[in-house]
């Protein structure tokens, strides 16, 4: 936007200064003119518009030089608005790429939300209140998890191994018995594969 109104700037003051050059050139014609005409014939009027004359395309030259520099410094201003404008597009080009992914992803995670909840659904349907409501409490302390698989002899929520006397305890529970991590306290999840 800087380099915008940098070069929005420059623009009107090469409108500026090219205006000044046409007044002093239709000024200097004018005079020209009147010269040539021979209206003018008292030698001093005649010496005062030569003289105009004469600084008239001094300042004239004068002037285009400040066209000349208005408009270097306006073709600088354009291209670097050109390099800007360059990069923008590439940058938000990457930012429409990465908004196209995410809102990909989005979807996928929607997706994935809604099959799982309905596979919870029927789940926690067939898990009894109480041990369900017990669940509900460690996972809300436990930073989600609620329960482990007990995976050879380690709680695979706290990864520690339970010791031989924890190990016996839980050998000697009954299969319905809910046993739970004397670390983490989650409901340990006994399976073949337990090292019991
Ligand atoms: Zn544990």
């Amino acid at each position: 936007m800087a380099a915008q109104t940098e070069e929005s700037d420059c623009a009107r003051e090469q409108t500026k200064a090219e205006q000044d050059v046409d007044q002093v050139r239709k000024r200097a014609a004018r005079d020209q003119q009147r010269l040539d005409s021979g209206a003018v014939s008292s030698p001093k009027d005649l010496e005062n518009l030569q003289r105009e004359i004469t600084s008239l395309a001094k300042r004239q030259g004068d002037l285009e030089d400040v066209v000349l520099e208005v408009m270097e410094r306006r073709e600088s201003a354009q291209a670097r608005v050109a390099e800007l404008d360059e990069r923008v597009a590439a940058v938000q080009a990457k930012l429409d790429d990465a908004t196209a992914r995410r809102d990909a992803a989005f979807g996928e995670l929607d997706g994935e939300s809604g099959s799982v909840t309905k596979e919870r659904q029927v789940v926690s349907a067939s898990v009894p209140a109480d041990l369900l409501k017990l669940y509900e409490k460690l996972r809300e302390q436990q930073g989600g998890v609620g329960a482990a698989r007990l995976y050879q002899r380690r709680c695979e929520g706290c990864q520690l191994e339970l010791n031989i006397t924890e190990v016996n305890e839980v050998r000697a529970a009954a299969p319905d018995t809910v046993v739970r991590c004397e670390n983490c306290r989650r409901i340990l999840v006994r399976t073949s594969e337990s090292g019991l």
